[in-house]
């Protein structure tokens, strides 16, 4: 059994409006159509398959600083009890540093098997009478990155001393792509990448950006996710921009 999470970049809210009355029955949430649209434009959609078919969804929402919020983990009846679940939810820890979710009694122990931590009960969360439990889990440092010098090639090894001397530089100072770029030696692409995994394996300290802004305007790219410099403002439409810089905080 080939258990894969795919994301699904195009969702239809139609299909995933009509898969849930096959998997959720009152007296638990029955989203309306209108929801599942909203729920679709906010989070990242993802395909559960089992040997290639449709067999469940994850809706992640990202909240920031790395935490992401489990709104939907749903697999068809049909393929429950047969440990996919586990194998999915192991899957949603490895690429998040932090999830949080709720979830109902009779599946609580599933999550906190799973490594999660209850943070607090919420009465009358689904309905009246029927609590949500909300929990997180965290990466603990080890597990932010592979294990060092064990089993590394050569080339393994040389590119976490490449990143631990980025993140070095950066705990000194707020550096673009572009500099950092320069400072060692590879392109753009290939510091944005390093960058990702520093921003992963930096906890608990922690990457920030500092977002790019218009240097015509002012204005500021906070909602911007990507790392990646912007080409142009959308107020005053200049192509002047400053770019993203990063940094490692400290406290
Ligand atoms: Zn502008």
């Amino acid at each position: 059994m080939e258990i894969t999470l795919r994301e699904d970049l195009s969702p239809d809210p139609d299909f995933y409006y009509r898969q849930q009355f096959k998997i959720y029955h009152e007296p638990y949430l029955i989203w309306d159509k209108e929801t599942w649209e909203a729920v679709i434009a906010a989070c990242d959609v993802y395909r559960i398959e089992i040997d290639g078919r449709y067999g469940g969804d994850v809706l992640l929402e990202d909240r920031g600083k790395g935490m992401k919020y489990i709104v939907d983990f749903s697999i068809l009846p049909e393929y429950q009890g047969k440990g996919i679940g586990k194998a999915v939810l192991e899957q949603i820890k490895a690429m998040s540093e932090k999830l949080t979710a709720v979830t109902r009694r009779a599946t609580l122990d599933f999550f906190l098997k799973s490594g999660f931590v209850l943070k607090r009960t919420v009465k009358n969360y689904y309905h009246a009478g029927v609590a949500g439990y909300d929990m997180t889990f965290e990466k603990r440092p080890s597990q932010g990155s592979p294990a060092e010098g064990k089993g590394q090639s050569p080339a393994q090894r040389e590119m976490m001393t490449l990143r631990k001397r980025m993140a070095k530089a950066l705990e000194k100072e707020g550096l673009d792509l572009r500099e950092i770029s320069k400072l060692f030696g590879v392109r753009e692409g290939e510091a944005l990448e390093h960058l990702k995994h520093i921003a992963r394996s930096a906890h608990p300290k922690r990457l920030t950006v500092e977002p790019a802004s218009c240097k015509h305007c002012g204005f500021s790219f906070k909602k911007r996710t990507r790392l990646n410099s912007p080409g142009r403002c959308p107020v005053c439409k200049g192509e002047h921009i400053s770019p993203p810089r990063f940094k490692i905080d400290n406290s």
